[in-house]
């Protein structure tokens, strides 16, 4: 039997590993594709000899590891170097995650996927899960997390889909404006709903 997949999804700093660590604690596997999308690019991985087939070898620093925020800055000024990065990695973390899913033991799982509307694999998951905040508490957060200038957040906040796009996806949305005991109230409330769907 395969395992009922909820992905779980939304912009940045939305609160996707803040609520995939509720669920992790509630006993629910978590997969998180950007861990995934890690490990594939670590030295002798094939999607890194792919990568430096692609943007040469200034790409990796001196000690041989991809140069990661070089890499973000070079896609991020190139949509066509943006979109060959992405067909490097895209189909092996959908293959790696479908693979960890299908080994586990439990109902269901959480399926962390940043650009899941972005990407459009609704078909291969049961269910999406959108953590939706208005956009002056997302601007907010990241800002406080990553110290990032408002000019940097719009350019991040303009590679991401609308908040309206992401929330028409959505079979659930758990809105986290208020405070961690309420997200926690609400992923519990999805907890139990999965635990049914599951069933
Ligand atoms: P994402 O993984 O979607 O980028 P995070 O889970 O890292 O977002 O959350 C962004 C920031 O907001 C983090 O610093 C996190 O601690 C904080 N945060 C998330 N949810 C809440 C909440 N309900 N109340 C207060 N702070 C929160």
């Amino acid at each position: 039997m395969t395992i009922y997949k909820v992905g779980l999804t939304g912009g940045i700093g939305s609160g996707k590993s803040t609520a995939a660590r509720i669920f992790a604690e509630l006993g629910v596997p978590v997969i998180d594709t950007d861990i995934i999308a890690r490990e594939l690019v670590e030295p002798g991985q094939p999607a890194l000899a792919e990568i430096i087939a692609a943007f040469g070898e200034e790409i990796l620093n001196a000690q041989g590891m991809l140069d990661r925020a070089r890499l973000r800055r070079l896609v991020f000024a190139n949509e066509a170097l943006k979109a060959r990065l992405e067909a490097i990695l895209h189909p092996r973390i959908l293959q790696e995650m479908h693979h960890r899913a299908a080994r586990l033991a439990a109902p269901y799982c959480i399926l962390v996927i940043p650009l899941l509307v972005e990407t459009a694999q609704e078909g291969a998951i049961d269910r999406t899960l959108v953590i939706d905040v208005p956009e002056t508490i997302q601007r907010h957060r990241v800002k406080a997390r990553d110290q990032l200038s408002d000019e940097e957040i719009d350019a991040i906040l303009r590679t991401q889909c609308p908040r309206a796009v992401r929330l028409a996806a959505a079979d659930d949305v758990i809105v986290n404006d208020t405070d961690l005991a309420t997200l926690h109230r609400q992923i519990e409330r999805c907890h139990q709903k999965y635990l049914s769907l599951a069933s």
